[in-house]
């Protein structure tokens, strides 16, 4: 859009007065007298506020000369026979041909009324009259030079039409751009003012805010203004545009001899001015002209902006959803990257279905899956203990949503299972409610604490329960027993001339025979009997359940088998070994299992008193 900003105060009256002068008329003859009476004759005419201008030839070559020093002449009264009987016609066939100007206006004159043109030629050539030069007295001579003059004048019109015309059509092409619209009201413009009869220079523009320093916005510029409209700051007319700013100020129309200067205001409350040059004051009917078109243009261009900036605020908003949509994308690309790269297996899981929307490899992996495989694999088949998959769906379903570290034996399709760790949260994704989860193997720490409390409760020689765990576990089925009135016997046992063995065979073939020792103790024992290595070669058996002759019968099996058993040592030959046993059974009076230990471990010592490998009843 254009805006002015003018510096330079200079003049340009001499624009101005260019507009004021005569019809140029070109009187060609070889006769001086004719040139004479001509003059003499259109000495005071004028048309359209305009007087007469004459140029002068007396041949038909130097009318040429003349026509091209002045190309804007506008009649020419022309001799027809002059250095040769046809000078008139070749001056004219120059004129129309080589030359190319269709528009002035040719008056052929001649001596004798016999030497008229032919028709052709006049209809060729576009000759407007043919005169006998006896034809000068001025009311002849008036007639056919304002008819000749108000021809040319149409001519110009309709050029200068068809410019503007040519304008309209180039911009209606793309008119809902600004640059077309100035095109388009250019165009309108330079018709408008050859409509009018004017000059055809012509400006329309607008000020946003009135103020005497505010910019003005070109809208339309025609005739010698047109160039404002590509370069704004062009000084071309501060004259112009000092009267067009003192309009503006005083919102009043200003009609001038040689120019016309409206003031509108639109509807939109834009101020409007239009400047016109023109010959004459410009009538009411050319005004509202004028107006009208001032008015709708003004209003279009109003549109034409707030499209414009529609159009931005959409492109802005576009550029804003785009980039918007990269950034998302680009965040969830590297949540993904870092989600994939996590040693821990993680998901998002759909609450509705159990399936996966995102997995890394570590899950697939972890689960004995692959990514096909998990369509139709559901939580369900995966838990081992299904009570925890009922844990896991109300703790996502509750209140928080949230699981931290909750260990669940999982099943892989390959039939295995494992422990892991499970923390979850719900969370909505795509508008789904889905629950993202992280899953820890440690299937590796679950045995590790197997095997810890494994050595936390067993003799690590024999196998049965160590000192401490049989002793724990003696107490509470002492209490048990107790509690519900119902017997438990207590059976000590210990290898006779251990020392022996040791001294005799080595150390490890004592240890060998401690191990034989406990496994033949247990298997004549039941599965509920606890066994316990109390120390060296002494054992201890808690039997539930179990009254005191019965006990007596499976310690006196015991001591059978262990009779009966051989050792095969290192060297091939075999070793016989045997045991004491002493057993007690609760009492009344048994205030605590120690009690009972006690009077178990008596009887023991008597068994060992009276000669060993024997079973002996307490009390
Ligand atoms: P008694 O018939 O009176 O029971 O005599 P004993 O020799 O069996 O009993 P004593 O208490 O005199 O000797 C037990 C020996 O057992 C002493 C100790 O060096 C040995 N001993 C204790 N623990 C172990 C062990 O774990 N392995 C081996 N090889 N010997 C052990
Ligand atoms: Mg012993
Ligand atoms: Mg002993």
């Amino acid at each position: 859009m254009a805006k002015l900003v003018f510096a330079d105060k200079k003049s340009q009256r001499d624009d101005v007065t260019a507009s004021r002068q005569g019809w140029k008329v070109l009187i060609v003859d070889d006769d001086a007298e004719v040139h004479t009476i001509t003059e003499l004759a259109l000495r005071s005419l004028t048309f359209l506020g305009r007087p007469i201008e004459f140029l002068h030839a007396y041949s038909g070559i130097e009318a040429r000369e003349v026509l091209a020093r002045a190309p804007d002449v506008s009649l020419i009264l022309l001799d027809v026979v002059m250095e040769t009987d046809d000078a008139g016609l070749r001056f004219v066939e120059h004129v129309r041909g080589e030359v190319g100007n269709t528009k002035v206006r040719i008056v052929l004159r001649t001596g004798q009324p016999g030497q008229a043109p032919e028709q052709d030629v006049i209809l060729r050539y576009d000759i407007n009259d043919y005169k006998a030069k006896t034809e000068l007295t001025q009311q002849k001579l008036y007639t056919t030079v304002i008819t000749a003059l108000r021809g040319y004048q149409d001519l110009i019109a309709l050029d200068s039409g068809r410019q503007g015309l040519r304008k309209i059509i180039d911009a209606s092409a793309t008119l809902m751009q600004s640059r077309s619209m100035q095109m388009f009201a250019s165009g309108v413009l330079t018709q408008l003012s050859g409509l009018l009869g004017t000059t055809g220079c012509g400006i329309l523009c607008t000020q946003a805010e009135p103020s005497e320093t505010a910019d003005l916005t070109i809208i339309a510029a025609s005739g010698k203004f047109e160039p404002l409209l590509s370069s704004p700051s062009e000084t071309a007319a501060p004259d112009v545009i000092g009267r067009i700013r003192s309009v503006l100020a005083s919102r009043d129309t200003v009609i001038a001899d040689t120019h016309t200067i409206l003031y509108l205001r639109t509807p939109n409350y834009r101020d409007v001015v239009i400047y016109v040059e023109a010959d004459r004051p410009l009538e009411e009917l050319d005004r509202s002209l004028l107006e009208v078109f001032g008015t709708n243009i003004s209003i279009g261009f109003d549109n034409l902006e707030m499209i414009d900036r529609i159009v931005q605020n959409n492109e802005v908003l576009e550029r804003r959803v785009i980039e918007r949509t990269r950034d998302l994308h680009d965040r969830e690309a590297r949540l993904l990257t870092i989600m994939e790269a996590s040693p821990i297996a993680v998901a998002i899981l759909k609450l509705e279905d159990e399936q996966p929307i995102f997995a890394n490899s570590r899950f697939y992996d972890l689960l004995g899956l692959t990514a096909e495989q998990t369509d139709g694999i559901t939580l369900a088949k995966l838990f081992a203990d299904p009570a925890d998959r009922g844990r896991v769906k109300s703790a996502l379903a509750g209140e928080t949503g949230l699981i931290s570290d909750l260990e669940i034996s999982l099943n892989r399709p390959q039939g295995d299972s494992f422990w892991g760790l499970l923390s979850a949260r719900r969370l909505v994704v795509d508008e789904r409610d889905c629950a993202l989860v992280w899953l820890y193997d440690i299937s590796q720490r679950k045995e590790m604490e197997r095997e810890l409390r494994q050595f936390a409760t067993t003799d690590h020689l024999t196998s049965v329960a160590n000192r401490r765990h049989f002793l724990e576990k003696a107490t509470l089925e002492f209490e048990r027993s107790r509690r519900y009135g119902h017997p438990l016997t207590v059976i000590m046992a210990d290898i006779d001339f251990f020392k022996t063995i040791n001294d005799t065979h080595g150390h490890q073939v004592g240890d060998r025979v401690i191990r034989d020792f406990a496994r033949t103790l247990q298997s004549c024992l039941r599965g509920c009997d606890l066994v316990g290595r109390l120390g060296g070669e002494e054992f201890a058996v808690i039997l539930p359940e179990t009254p005191a002759a019965e006990a007596l019968s499976a310690a006196e099996r015991s001591r059978a088998a262990i009779e009966a058993l051989e050792v095969t040592l290192p060297d091939g030959n075999s070793l016989r070994f045997t045991a004491s046993f002493g057993c007690a059974s609760r009492n009344e009076s048994d205030a605590s299992f120690d009690a009972t230990l006690a009077r178990a471990d008596a009887a023991l010592y008597r068994s060992k008193e009276g000669g060993r490998n024997s079973v002996t009843a307490a009390d």
